[in-house]
Protein backbone atom coordinates (compact mmCIF):
# COMPACT_ATOMS: atom_id res chain seq x y z
CA UNK A 1 0.00 0.00 0.00
CA UNK A 2 1.12 3.40 -1.12
CA UNK A 3 0.12 6.76 1.10
CA UNK A 4 -0.46 9.98 -0.71
CA UNK A 5 2.02 11.78 1.99
CA UNK A 6 4.58 11.11 -0.39
CA UNK A 7 2.54 13.33 -3.37
CA UNK A 8 2.59 16.22 -0.63
CA UNK A 9 6.00 17.72 -0.14
CA UNK A 10 5.17 20.14 2.17
CA UNK A 11 3.53 20.22 5.48
CA UNK A 12 3.08 16.62 6.23
CA UNK A 13 1.78 17.37 9.41
CA UNK A 14 -0.85 19.13 8.46
CA UNK A 15 -2.41 17.12 5.65
CA UNK A 16 -3.38 13.30 6.59
CA UNK A 17 -2.43 10.89 4.12
CA UNK A 18 -5.82 8.98 3.19
CA UNK A 19 -3.39 5.42 2.81
CA UNK A 20 -1.55 6.19 6.07
CA UNK A 21 1.22 3.55 6.29
CA UNK A 22 -0.57 0.68 8.49
CA UNK A 23 0.35 -2.99 8.27
CA UNK A 24 -3.12 -4.54 7.05
CA UNK A 25 -2.02 -7.43 8.63
CA UNK A 26 -1.97 -5.50 12.06
CA UNK A 27 -4.23 -7.63 14.38
CA UNK A 28 -6.07 -4.22 15.41
CA UNK A 29 -6.12 -3.20 11.50
CA UNK A 30 -9.38 -4.35 11.06
CA UNK A 31 -10.94 -2.98 13.58
CA UNK A 32 -10.26 0.31 13.02
CA UNK A 33 -9.67 0.61 8.76
CA UNK A 34 -12.47 -0.29 6.43
CA UNK A 35 -11.99 -1.79 2.79
CA UNK A 36 -9.72 0.07 0.76
CA UNK A 37 -11.17 2.19 -2.03
CA UNK A 38 -9.34 2.72 -4.78
CA UNK A 39 -7.99 6.41 -6.32
CA UNK A 40 -7.37 7.30 -9.99
CA UNK A 41 -3.90 7.64 -9.11
CA UNK A 42 -3.22 4.28 -8.79
CA UNK A 43 -3.29 5.10 -4.66
CA UNK A 44 -5.58 3.19 -2.29
CA UNK A 45 -7.08 4.74 0.73
CA UNK A 46 -9.50 3.06 3.68
CA UNK A 47 -12.17 4.67 5.75
CA UNK A 48 -10.97 5.42 9.57
CA UNK A 49 -12.30 4.99 12.68
CA UNK A 50 -10.49 5.58 15.69
CA UNK A 51 -10.42 2.87 18.36
CA UNK A 52 -13.36 2.30 20.13
CA UNK A 53 -14.00 1.99 23.70
CA UNK A 54 -17.11 0.05 25.39
CA UNK A 55 -18.04 -0.01 28.57
CA UNK A 56 -20.79 -2.00 30.35
CA UNK A 57 -22.01 -1.23 34.48
CA UNK A 58 -24.07 -3.99 35.25
CA UNK A 59 -27.30 -2.14 37.41
CA UNK A 60 -26.02 1.20 36.36
CA UNK A 61 -23.63 4.33 37.54
CA UNK A 62 -24.78 7.75 38.01
CA UNK A 63 -24.17 10.68 36.01
CA UNK A 64 -23.22 14.40 36.30
CA UNK A 65 -26.98 15.37 36.81
CA UNK A 66 -27.91 12.66 38.96
CA UNK A 67 -29.15 14.12 41.61
CA UNK A 68 -32.04 16.53 39.62
CA UNK A 69 -35.40 15.51 40.20
CA UNK A 70 -36.54 15.05 36.34
CA UNK A 71 -34.71 12.56 34.14
CA UNK A 72 -33.97 14.63 30.34
CA UNK A 73 -32.01 12.00 27.85
CA UNK A 74 -30.09 14.80 25.97
CA UNK A 75 -29.04 16.42 28.97
CA UNK A 76 -27.96 13.50 30.89
CA UNK A 77 -26.23 12.10 28.54
CA UNK A 78 -24.06 14.80 27.39
CA UNK A 79 -23.39 15.37 30.88
CA UNK A 80 -22.07 12.03 31.00
CA UNK A 81 -20.49 11.44 27.76
CA UNK A 82 -18.48 15.34 28.55
CA UNK A 83 -16.98 13.88 31.86
CA UNK A 84 -15.40 11.05 29.27
CA UNK A 85 -14.44 13.54 26.67
CA UNK A 86 -10.32 14.20 27.72
CA UNK A 87 -9.74 16.76 24.93
CA UNK A 88 -9.99 20.52 25.68
CA UNK A 89 -9.53 23.26 23.79
CA UNK A 90 -13.02 24.12 21.89
CA UNK A 91 -13.75 20.36 22.07
CA UNK A 92 -17.45 19.35 23.40
CA UNK A 93 -19.99 16.57 23.29
CA UNK A 94 -23.41 17.16 21.01
CA UNK A 95 -26.41 15.41 21.09
CA UNK A 96 -27.24 13.76 17.89
CA UNK A 97 -30.77 11.16 18.86
CA UNK A 98 -31.98 9.32 21.11
CA UNK A 99 -35.09 7.18 21.92
CA UNK A 100 -36.55 5.46 24.97
CA UNK A 101 -37.47 1.24 24.32
CA UNK A 102 -38.84 -0.71 26.91
CA UNK A 103 -36.02 -1.28 29.24
CA UNK A 104 -33.52 1.32 27.88
CA UNK A 105 -32.70 4.74 26.75
CA UNK A 106 -30.01 4.97 23.86
CA UNK A 107 -28.45 8.21 23.44
CA UNK A 108 -25.95 8.97 20.36
CA UNK A 109 -23.14 11.65 20.28
CA UNK A 110 -20.44 13.27 18.34
CA UNK A 111 -17.73 15.17 19.50
CA UNK A 112 -17.30 18.64 18.28
CA UNK A 113 -14.47 21.41 18.36
CA UNK A 114 -15.23 25.29 17.96
CA UNK A 115 -18.88 23.57 17.10
CA UNK A 116 -17.62 21.44 14.11
CA UNK A 117 -18.29 18.01 13.90
CA UNK A 118 -16.19 14.82 14.19
CA UNK A 119 -16.95 12.42 11.12
CA UNK A 120 -15.29 9.57 12.48
CA UNK A 121 -15.37 10.54 16.78
CA UNK A 122 -19.13 9.25 18.29
CA UNK A 123 -20.46 7.98 21.23
CA UNK A 124 -23.77 6.29 22.74
CA UNK A 125 -24.70 6.46 25.70
CA UNK A 126 -27.34 4.00 27.71
CA UNK A 127 -29.69 4.01 30.84
CA UNK A 128 -31.73 1.81 32.54
CA UNK A 129 -35.20 3.03 33.16
CA UNK A 130 -34.29 4.19 36.76
CA UNK A 131 -31.73 6.37 34.80
CA UNK A 132 -28.67 4.88 35.98
CA UNK A 133 -25.95 4.64 32.92
CA UNK A 134 -25.49 1.36 31.86
CA UNK A 135 -22.82 1.67 29.32
CA UNK A 136 -20.84 4.14 27.19
CA UNK A 137 -19.23 3.04 23.82
CA UNK A 138 -16.72 6.08 22.89
CA UNK A 139 -13.83 6.59 19.59
CA UNK A 140 -13.40 9.91 21.57
CA UNK A 141 -10.43 11.71 20.70
CA UNK A 142 -7.85 14.17 21.22
CA UNK A 143 -6.31 15.03 18.37
CA UNK A 144 -2.39 15.57 18.30
CA UNK A 145 -2.94 18.16 15.52
CA UNK A 146 -5.83 20.01 14.30
CA UNK A 147 -6.29 22.32 11.66
CA UNK A 148 -8.69 25.67 11.68
CA UNK A 149 -12.53 25.22 11.83
CA UNK A 150 -13.11 27.34 8.74
CA UNK A 151 -12.22 26.38 5.64
CA UNK A 152 -10.33 28.24 3.18
CA UNK A 153 -10.96 25.84 -0.04
CA UNK A 154 -14.12 26.03 -1.73
CA UNK A 155 -16.44 23.42 -1.98
CA UNK A 156 -16.19 23.58 -5.90
CA UNK A 157 -12.29 23.00 -5.61
CA UNK A 158 -12.73 19.95 -3.00
CA UNK A 159 -15.96 18.33 -5.47
CA UNK A 160 -13.42 18.39 -7.83
CA UNK A 161 -10.80 16.94 -6.73
CA UNK A 162 -13.07 14.04 -5.10
CA UNK A 163 -14.77 13.47 -8.62
CA UNK A 164 -11.29 13.07 -10.33
CA UNK A 165 -9.86 10.94 -7.55
CA UNK A 166 -13.36 8.70 -7.49
CA UNK A 167 -13.91 8.38 -10.91
CA UNK A 168 -17.51 9.88 -10.70
CA UNK A 169 -19.84 13.13 -9.99
CA UNK A 170 -20.89 15.04 -7.32
CA UNK A 171 -24.22 13.60 -6.69
CA UNK A 172 -25.61 17.29 -5.02
CA UNK A 173 -26.01 14.89 -1.73
CA UNK A 174 -25.86 17.47 1.46
CA UNK A 175 -22.02 18.73 2.15
CA UNK A 176 -20.89 19.17 5.52
CA UNK A 177 -18.30 20.30 6.64
CA UNK A 178 -16.43 18.27 9.70
CA UNK A 179 -13.33 16.80 11.27
CA UNK A 180 -11.88 13.52 10.36
CA UNK A 181 -9.63 12.23 12.78
CA UNK A 182 -6.64 10.54 10.84
CA UNK A 183 -4.89 7.15 11.56
CA UNK A 184 -1.65 9.45 12.46
CA UNK A 185 -3.98 11.40 15.09
CA UNK A 186 -4.17 14.55 13.42
CA UNK A 187 -7.53 15.80 12.78
CA UNK A 188 -8.30 17.11 9.32
CA UNK A 189 -11.32 19.69 8.41
CA UNK A 190 -13.19 18.36 5.55
CA UNK A 191 -15.80 18.52 3.36
CA UNK A 192 -17.64 15.46 3.08
CA UNK A 193 -20.51 14.85 0.34
CA UNK A 194 -20.88 11.49 -2.34
CA UNK A 195 -19.27 10.89 -5.63
CA UNK A 196 -21.18 8.45 -7.56
CA UNK A 197 -20.63 7.01 -11.47
CA UNK A 198 -23.93 5.16 -12.10
CA UNK A 199 -22.38 3.10 -15.49
CA UNK A 200 -19.97 1.64 -13.02
CA UNK A 201 -22.40 0.87 -9.96
CA UNK A 202 -19.93 2.96 -7.63
CA UNK A 203 -20.95 5.42 -4.46
CA UNK A 204 -18.99 6.83 -2.22
CA UNK A 205 -18.85 9.38 1.00
CA UNK A 206 -15.64 11.45 0.07
CA UNK A 207 -13.42 13.70 2.84
CA UNK A 208 -11.70 16.73 1.58
CA UNK A 209 -8.92 18.56 3.35
CA UNK A 210 -10.92 21.74 3.43
CA UNK A 211 -7.54 23.67 3.69
CA UNK A 212 -5.82 22.15 1.00
CA UNK A 213 -8.65 20.22 -1.52
CA UNK A 214 -6.08 17.34 -0.97
CA UNK A 215 -7.44 13.78 -0.77
CA UNK A 216 -8.17 12.45 2.66
CA UNK A 217 -10.41 9.66 2.83
CA UNK A 218 -13.57 7.97 0.99
CA UNK A 219 -16.02 4.96 2.14
CA UNK A 220 -17.99 2.84 -0.31
CA UNK A 221 -21.78 3.01 0.39
CA UNK A 222 -21.30 -0.43 -1.64
CA UNK A 223 -21.37 -3.43 -0.06
CA UNK A 224 -20.09 -6.55 -1.31
CA UNK A 225 -20.35 -9.95 -2.82
CA UNK A 226 -21.30 -13.40 -0.92
CA UNK A 227 -21.33 -16.61 -3.52
CA UNK A 228 -22.66 -19.84 -2.36
CA UNK A 229 -20.14 -21.82 -4.20
CA UNK A 230 -17.39 -24.95 -3.61
CA UNK A 231 -14.51 -23.76 -2.10
CA UNK A 232 -12.04 -23.37 -4.18
CA UNK A 233 -9.71 -25.68 -1.46
CA UNK A 234 -12.28 -28.68 -2.50
CA UNK A 235 -12.18 -30.45 -5.82
CA UNK A 236 -15.86 -30.68 -6.26
CA UNK A 237 -19.54 -30.33 -4.86
CA UNK A 238 -19.18 -33.74 -2.76
CA UNK A 239 -17.89 -31.91 0.16
CA UNK A 240 -20.77 -29.24 -0.20
CA UNK A 241 -21.17 -25.65 -1.25
CA UNK A 242 -20.42 -22.96 1.16
CA UNK A 243 -21.92 -19.17 1.41
CA UNK A 244 -18.15 -17.30 0.75
CA UNK A 245 -18.28 -13.82 2.03
CA UNK A 246 -16.52 -10.68 1.20
CA UNK A 247 -13.74 -13.19 -0.93
CA UNK A 248 -12.18 -10.51 -3.07
CA UNK A 249 -8.41 -9.29 -3.05
CA UNK A 250 -9.15 -5.45 -3.24
CA UNK A 251 -4.96 -5.43 -4.66
CA UNK A 252 -6.08 -7.72 -7.33
CA UNK A 253 -9.46 -6.65 -7.86
CA UNK A 254 -9.67 -3.34 -6.74
CA UNK A 255 -12.84 -3.08 -8.28
CA UNK A 256 -14.19 -5.70 -6.80
CA UNK A 257 -15.44 -8.91 -8.59
CA UNK A 258 -19.14 -7.63 -9.37
CA UNK A 259 -20.30 -4.78 -11.52
CA UNK A 260 -22.58 -4.13 -8.72
CA UNK A 261 -25.80 -2.58 -8.67
CA UNK A 262 -29.32 -3.10 -9.03
CA UNK A 263 -28.75 -5.44 -12.20
CA UNK A 264 -25.50 -7.20 -10.26
CA UNK A 265 -25.32 -10.44 -12.35
CA UNK A 266 -22.36 -12.74 -12.68
CA UNK A 267 -20.32 -10.14 -14.49
CA UNK A 268 -17.19 -8.48 -13.40
CA UNK A 269 -14.20 -6.61 -14.10
CA UNK A 270 -12.07 -10.31 -14.45
CA UNK A 271 -14.83 -12.59 -15.61
CA UNK A 272 -18.30 -13.50 -16.79
CA UNK A 273 -20.35 -16.34 -16.82
CA UNK A 274 -22.99 -17.22 -18.33
CA UNK A 275 -25.57 -20.42 -20.40
CA UNK A 276 -26.01 -19.93 -24.13
CA UNK A 277 -25.29 -16.16 -24.53
CA UNK A 278 -23.45 -13.44 -23.08
CA UNK A 279 -26.30 -11.61 -21.97
CA UNK A 280 -27.51 -15.19 -19.80
CA UNK A 281 -25.64 -14.60 -16.73
CA UNK A 282 -27.20 -15.12 -13.26
CA UNK A 283 -28.33 -12.32 -11.27
CA UNK A 284 -27.85 -11.60 -7.58
CA UNK A 285 -30.21 -13.81 -5.48
CA UNK A 286 -30.90 -10.49 -3.37
CA UNK A 287 -29.03 -6.90 -3.06
CA UNK A 288 -26.36 -6.17 -2.73
CA UNK A 289 -24.42 -8.52 -4.71
CA UNK A 290 -25.89 -11.95 -3.05
CA UNK A 291 -25.68 -14.86 -5.06
CA UNK A 292 -27.52 -17.71 -2.67
CA UNK A 293 -27.99 -20.43 -5.74
CA UNK A 294 -26.89 -24.37 -4.42
CA UNK A 295 -27.12 -27.09 -6.71
CA UNK A 296 -29.73 -29.69 -6.49
CA UNK A 297 -28.19 -33.02 -7.19
CA UNK A 298 -31.50 -34.53 -7.92
CA UNK A 299 -32.09 -32.28 -10.60
CA UNK A 300 -30.65 -32.22 -14.05
CA UNK A 301 -27.80 -29.48 -14.48
CA UNK A 302 -30.63 -27.60 -16.80
CA UNK A 303 -32.47 -26.97 -13.74
CA UNK A 304 -32.75 -22.76 -13.39
CA UNK A 305 -31.21 -23.18 -9.98
CA UNK A 306 -28.56 -25.44 -11.05
CA UNK A 307 -27.75 -23.61 -13.58
CA UNK A 308 -27.40 -20.68 -11.60
CA UNK A 309 -25.33 -22.60 -8.99
CA UNK A 310 -23.19 -23.41 -11.98
CA UNK A 311 -22.77 -19.88 -13.59
CA UNK A 312 -21.97 -19.07 -9.86
CA UNK A 313 -19.42 -21.24 -9.22
CA UNK A 314 -17.84 -20.99 -12.16
CA UNK A 315 -17.43 -16.81 -11.53
CA UNK A 316 -15.91 -17.59 -8.13
CA UNK A 317 -13.56 -20.27 -9.14
CA UNK A 318 -12.56 -18.01 -12.13
CA UNK A 319 -12.07 -14.92 -9.58
CA UNK A 320 -10.44 -16.32 -6.90
CA UNK A 321 -7.80 -17.74 -9.33
CA UNK A 322 -7.54 -14.64 -10.75
CA UNK A 323 -6.61 -13.12 -7.30
CA UNK A 324 -4.37 -15.57 -6.22
CA UNK A 325 -2.10 -15.59 -9.51
CA UNK A 326 -2.10 -11.78 -9.09
CA UNK A 327 -0.46 -12.35 -5.75
CA UNK A 328 2.20 -15.05 -7.44
CA UNK A 329 2.79 -12.30 -10.37
CA UNK A 330 0.25 -12.86 -12.91
CA UNK A 331 -0.40 -8.95 -13.32
CA UNK A 332 -1.95 -6.35 -15.93
CA UNK A 333 1.47 -6.10 -17.22
CA UNK A 334 2.16 -9.55 -17.37
CA UNK A 335 -0.73 -9.95 -19.61
CA UNK A 336 -3.61 -11.16 -17.28
CA UNK A 337 -7.74 -10.95 -18.13
CA UNK A 338 -9.15 -7.94 -16.93
CA UNK A 339 -12.04 -5.75 -18.85
CA UNK A 340 -10.25 -2.63 -17.12
CA UNK A 341 -6.82 -2.44 -16.29
CA UNK A 342 -7.39 0.72 -13.86
CA UNK A 343 -4.15 2.30 -15.09
CA UNK A 344 -1.57 -0.07 -14.12
CA UNK A 345 -0.30 -0.99 -17.93
CA UNK A 346 -0.59 -4.10 -20.28
CA UNK A 347 -3.60 -4.45 -22.48
CA UNK A 348 -6.98 -4.85 -21.08
CA UNK A 349 -10.61 -5.58 -22.64
CA UNK A 350 -10.34 -9.35 -21.99
CA UNK A 351 -11.97 -10.33 -18.95
CA UNK A 352 -12.41 -14.16 -19.03
CA UNK A 353 -15.73 -15.46 -20.68
CA UNK A 354 -16.99 -18.65 -19.18
CA UNK A 355 -19.45 -20.57 -21.16
CA UNK A 356 -21.35 -23.09 -18.79
CA UNK A 357 -23.43 -26.09 -19.90
CA UNK A 358 -21.77 -25.25 -23.39
CA UNK A 359 -24.08 -26.56 -25.89
CA UNK A 360 -21.40 -27.47 -28.54
CA UNK A 361 -19.79 -30.19 -26.70
CA UNK A 362 -20.37 -32.50 -23.94
CA UNK A 363 -18.03 -34.83 -21.71
CA UNK A 364 -15.44 -31.92 -21.64
CA UNK A 365 -14.08 -28.76 -20.93
CA UNK A 366 -11.82 -26.32 -23.09
CA UNK A 367 -10.31 -23.10 -23.07
CA UNK A 368 -8.91 -20.70 -25.06
CA UNK A 369 -6.03 -18.31 -24.92
CA UNK A 370 -5.90 -15.44 -26.96
CA UNK A 371 -3.27 -12.73 -26.91
CA UNK A 372 -3.38 -10.60 -24.11
CA UNK A 373 -5.97 -7.89 -24.66
CA UNK A 374 -8.50 -10.62 -26.49
CA UNK A 375 -11.12 -12.31 -24.36
CA UNK A 376 -9.99 -16.11 -23.37
CA UNK A 377 -13.01 -18.42 -23.40
CA UNK A 378 -13.81 -21.82 -21.39
CA UNK A 379 -16.58 -23.62 -22.22
CA UNK A 380 -17.67 -26.39 -19.66
CA UNK A 381 -19.57 -29.01 -21.11
CA UNK A 382 -22.37 -31.32 -19.07
CA UNK A 383 -21.22 -34.77 -18.61
CA UNK A 384 -23.61 -37.82 -19.10
CA UNK A 385 -21.34 -40.81 -17.33
CA UNK A 386 -24.16 -40.53 -14.56
CA UNK A 387 -28.10 -39.70 -14.16
CA UNK A 388 -28.86 -36.95 -13.66
CA UNK A 389 -26.11 -35.62 -15.64
CA UNK A 390 -22.91 -33.95 -13.94
CA UNK A 391 -21.49 -30.36 -14.94
CA UNK A 392 -18.34 -29.36 -15.36
CA UNK A 393 -18.90 -26.20 -13.91
CA UNK A 394 -18.75 -27.92 -10.63
CA UNK A 395 -15.95 -29.60 -10.62
CA UNK A 396 -13.58 -27.22 -9.41
CA UNK A 397 -10.51 -29.61 -10.73
CA UNK A 398 -11.42 -28.94 -13.82
CA UNK A 399 -12.46 -25.19 -13.94
CA UNK A 400 -8.83 -24.65 -11.88
CA UNK A 401 -7.16 -26.68 -14.83
CA UNK A 402 -8.48 -24.83 -17.74
CA UNK A 403 -8.23 -21.43 -16.23
CA UNK A 404 -4.55 -22.48 -15.47
CA UNK A 405 -4.36 -22.65 -19.20
CA UNK A 406 -4.36 -18.68 -19.65
CA UNK A 407 -2.02 -18.44 -16.87
CA UNK A 408 0.61 -20.67 -18.76
CA UNK A 409 -0.10 -19.24 -22.27
CA UNK A 410 0.33 -15.74 -21.52
CA UNK A 411 3.00 -15.87 -19.32
CA UNK A 412 4.84 -18.09 -22.02
CA UNK A 413 6.71 -16.12 -24.36
CA UNK A 414 5.48 -12.28 -23.13
CA UNK A 415 1.28 -12.60 -23.66
CA UNK A 416 1.48 -13.50 -27.41
CA UNK A 417 -0.34 -17.23 -26.54
CA UNK A 418 1.72 -18.63 -29.13
CA UNK A 419 4.54 -20.53 -27.35
CA UNK A 420 2.90 -23.74 -26.07
CA UNK A 421 2.12 -24.82 -29.69
CA UNK A 422 4.31 -27.70 -30.18
CA UNK A 423 3.32 -31.05 -28.91
CA UNK A 424 6.20 -31.08 -25.84
CA UNK A 425 5.01 -27.67 -24.65
CA UNK A 426 1.33 -28.64 -25.11
CA UNK A 427 1.90 -31.14 -22.93
CA UNK A 428 3.87 -28.90 -20.54
CA UNK A 429 0.78 -26.92 -20.79
CA UNK A 430 -1.57 -30.14 -19.62
CA UNK A 431 0.87 -30.57 -16.67
CA UNK A 432 0.97 -27.35 -15.35
CA UNK A 433 -2.61 -27.16 -15.41
CA UNK A 434 -3.60 -30.52 -13.53
CA UNK A 435 -0.48 -29.32 -10.90
CA UNK A 436 -2.32 -26.12 -10.11
CA UNK A 437 -5.60 -28.22 -9.72
CA UNK A 438 -3.24 -30.30 -7.12
CA UNK A 439 -1.98 -27.30 -5.50
CA UNK A 440 -5.53 -25.40 -5.12
CA UNK A 441 -6.79 -28.38 -3.27
CA UNK A 442 -4.33 -29.06 -0.99
CA UNK A 443 -5.63 -28.34 2.79
CA UNK A 444 -2.55 -29.01 5.06
CA UNK A 445 0.96 -30.43 4.55
CA UNK A 446 0.34 -33.82 3.53
CA UNK A 447 0.79 -34.99 -0.06
CA UNK A 448 -1.60 -37.63 -0.64
CA UNK A 449 -2.24 -39.17 -4.02
CA UNK A 450 -4.32 -36.55 -6.17
CA UNK A 451 -6.98 -37.80 -8.54
CA UNK A 452 -8.40 -34.94 -11.11
CA UNK A 453 -12.22 -35.58 -12.56
CA UNK A 454 -13.40 -37.86 -10.29
CA UNK A 455 -16.83 -36.10 -9.82
CA UNK A 456 -18.13 -35.92 -13.70
CA UNK A 457 -16.81 -38.99 -14.54
CA UNK A 458 -18.12 -40.67 -11.27
CA UNK A 459 -14.90 -42.95 -11.01
CA UNK A 460 -11.77 -43.17 -8.34
CA UNK A 461 -9.75 -42.70 -11.09
CA UNK A 462 -10.98 -39.73 -12.52
CA UNK A 463 -9.85 -38.79 -15.87
CA UNK A 464 -5.94 -39.39 -16.14
CA UNK A 465 -3.89 -42.74 -16.24
CA UNK A 466 -2.70 -42.91 -12.61
CA UNK A 467 -3.15 -40.22 -9.50
CA UNK A 468 -0.52 -38.13 -8.83
CA UNK A 469 1.81 -39.54 -6.70
CA UNK A 470 4.90 -39.63 -5.03
CA UNK A 471 5.45 -43.11 -4.99
CA UNK A 472 6.76 -44.46 -7.74
CA UNK A 473 4.75 -47.91 -7.18
CA UNK A 474 1.25 -45.63 -7.59
CA UNK A 475 2.13 -43.60 -10.59
CA UNK A 476 5.62 -45.10 -12.33
CA UNK A 477 5.48 -41.99 -15.00
CA UNK A 478 9.39 -41.33 -16.04
CA UNK A 479 10.88 -38.53 -18.60
CA UNK A 480 11.77 -41.57 -20.78
CA UNK A 481 7.60 -42.48 -20.95
CA UNK A 482 7.51 -39.91 -23.50
CA UNK A 483 9.24 -42.46 -25.50
CA UNK A 484 6.06 -43.87 -26.14
CA UNK A 485 3.42 -41.33 -24.63
CA UNK A 486 2.62 -38.64 -27.14
CA UNK A 487 -0.87 -37.35 -26.45
CA UNK A 488 -0.83 -34.23 -24.96
CA UNK A 489 -2.77 -34.58 -21.70
CA UNK A 490 -0.91 -38.09 -20.98
CA UNK A 491 2.60 -37.07 -21.78
CA UNK A 492 1.77 -34.08 -19.06
CA UNK A 493 0.73 -36.35 -16.68
CA UNK A 494 4.36 -37.06 -16.18
CA UNK A 495 5.02 -33.34 -15.69
CA UNK A 496 2.45 -32.54 -13.39
CA UNK A 497 3.66 -35.57 -11.29
CA UNK A 498 7.66 -33.94 -11.62
CA UNK A 499 6.13 -30.72 -10.42
CA UNK A 500 4.10 -32.63 -7.33
CA UNK A 501 8.03 -34.40 -6.76
CA UNK A 502 8.73 -30.66 -6.44
CA UNK A 503 6.33 -29.47 -4.17
CA UNK A 504 6.54 -32.69 -1.71
CA UNK A 505 10.23 -31.55 -1.17
CA UNK A 506 9.41 -28.05 -0.81
CA UNK A 507 6.97 -28.73 2.08
CA UNK A 508 8.77 -31.43 3.43
CA UNK A 509 11.35 -28.99 3.68
CA UNK A 510 9.92 -25.79 4.81
CA UNK A 511 6.17 -26.58 5.48
CA UNK A 512 2.71 -25.36 4.44
CA UNK A 513 0.66 -22.26 5.07
CA UNK A 514 -2.76 -22.24 5.15
CA UNK A 515 -3.06 -18.84 3.69
CA UNK A 516 -1.13 -19.60 0.88
CA UNK A 517 -3.94 -18.68 -1.38
CA UNK A 518 -4.14 -15.31 -0.40
CA UNK A 519 -0.78 -14.55 0.99
CA UNK A 520 2.10 -15.08 -0.98
CA UNK A 521 4.80 -13.43 1.50
CA UNK A 522 5.67 -16.49 3.66
CA UNK A 523 8.48 -18.78 3.29
CA UNK A 524 6.50 -22.09 3.39
CA UNK A 525 6.58 -24.99 0.65
CA UNK A 526 3.70 -24.28 -0.93
CA UNK A 527 4.03 -20.64 -1.31
CA UNK A 528 7.88 -21.81 -2.90
CA UNK A 529 6.28 -23.49 -5.19
CA UNK A 530 3.70 -21.31 -6.46
CA UNK A 531 6.11 -18.47 -6.90
CA UNK A 532 8.92 -21.08 -8.31
CA UNK A 533 5.98 -22.23 -10.82
CA UNK A 534 5.24 -18.82 -11.67
CA UNK A 535 8.26 -17.18 -11.93
CA UNK A 536 9.66 -20.17 -14.32
CA UNK A 537 6.91 -19.42 -16.99
CA UNK A 538 8.55 -16.17 -17.59
CA UNK A 539 11.91 -17.28 -17.74
CA UNK A 540 11.38 -20.81 -20.04
CA UNK A 541 11.42 -19.45 -23.78
CA UNK A 542 8.97 -19.87 -26.64
CA UNK A 543 7.84 -23.53 -27.31
CA UNK A 544 10.08 -24.88 -24.25
CA UNK A 545 10.74 -28.67 -23.77
CA UNK A 546 10.66 -30.43 -20.61
CA UNK A 547 13.96 -29.73 -19.85
CA UNK A 548 13.79 -25.97 -20.65
CA UNK A 549 10.84 -25.96 -18.15
CA UNK A 550 12.92 -27.76 -15.53
CA UNK A 551 15.98 -25.62 -15.91
CA UNK A 552 13.65 -22.54 -15.76
CA UNK A 553 12.25 -23.60 -12.71
CA UNK A 554 15.84 -24.37 -11.03
CA UNK A 555 16.53 -20.96 -12.52
CA UNK A 556 13.72 -19.13 -10.63
CA UNK A 557 14.96 -20.26 -7.67
CA UNK A 558 18.57 -18.61 -8.26
CA UNK A 559 16.66 -15.74 -8.80
CA UNK A 560 14.22 -15.53 -5.63
CA UNK A 561 15.71 -17.39 -3.62
CA UNK A 562 19.54 -17.82 -4.55
CA UNK A 563 19.49 -20.77 -5.27
CA UNK A 564 18.29 -22.25 -2.20
CA UNK A 565 16.17 -24.60 -2.84
CA UNK A 566 18.17 -26.41 -5.97
CA UNK A 567 19.22 -29.58 -4.54
CA UNK A 568 15.03 -29.74 -3.23
CA UNK A 569 14.23 -29.42 -6.56
CA UNK A 570 17.12 -31.55 -8.51
CA UNK A 571 16.10 -34.28 -6.81
CA UNK A 572 12.61 -34.39 -7.61
CA UNK A 573 12.84 -33.82 -11.11
CA UNK A 574 15.43 -36.39 -10.49
CA UNK A 575 13.32 -39.24 -9.22
CA UNK A 576 11.25 -38.64 -12.81
CA UNK A 577 14.09 -39.71 -15.08
CA UNK A 578 14.41 -35.82 -15.62
CA UNK A 579 18.18 -35.62 -13.94
CA UNK A 580 21.16 -33.20 -14.65
CA UNK A 581 21.87 -35.94 -17.99
CA UNK A 582 18.25 -36.48 -19.38
CA UNK A 583 18.27 -36.08 -22.63
CA UNK A 584 16.11 -37.14 -25.37
CA UNK A 585 13.79 -38.60 -23.40
CA UNK A 586 16.28 -41.12 -22.13
CA UNK A 587 16.31 -41.30 -18.43
CA UNK A 588 18.89 -39.57 -15.62
CA UNK A 589 18.24 -40.20 -11.92
CA UNK A 590 21.57 -37.75 -11.44
CA UNK A 591 21.27 -34.39 -8.76
CA UNK A 592 24.31 -31.70 -9.20
CA UNK A 593 27.18 -32.95 -6.87
CA UNK A 594 27.17 -31.13 -3.85
CA UNK A 595 23.23 -32.34 -3.71
ZN1 LIG B 1 -6.00 -28.99 -20.55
Amino acid sequence: MHSLLKLLPVALFLIPGPAHAVDRKHPTHRTTHGLPVQLRSGESTEPYHPPTSFETYGAGVSHPLSGRAAFNLQNAAVAYATSKLTASNGNAVVYTSGYSGDVVQNAYLVQTHDGVPFSNAVANVAFNKNNSVISFGSSFVTPNFITASVPTVTFAAASAAAAAQLNGTYNNSPVSVEYYVTPNGSAALVYTFEIQNIALGTWYRAFIDAHSAQFVSALSYVAHATYTAIPVSQQDPTGGFANIVDPEDYTASPLGWQNSGSGSNSTGNNAISWKGTSAGTTTQSSAPDVFAYEQNPALAPSAPQNVDAARVNAFYVANTLHDIFYQYGFTETTFNFQNSNQGRGGSQSDALSISVQDASGINDISFATPPDGTPAILRSFVWNYTTPNRDGALDNDLLIHEITHGLTNRLTGGGTARCLKTVEALALGEGWSDAMANWAAKNSSATPDFVIGKYVTNSTAGLRTYPYSTSLTTNPLLYSSLQTLTEPHGTGELWANALYQVYAGLVAAHGWSPTARTNPDGKEGNIVWMHLFVDALGLQPCSPTFLNGRDAVIQADVNRYAGANACTIWRAFASRGLGVNAANYVDDFTVPSGC
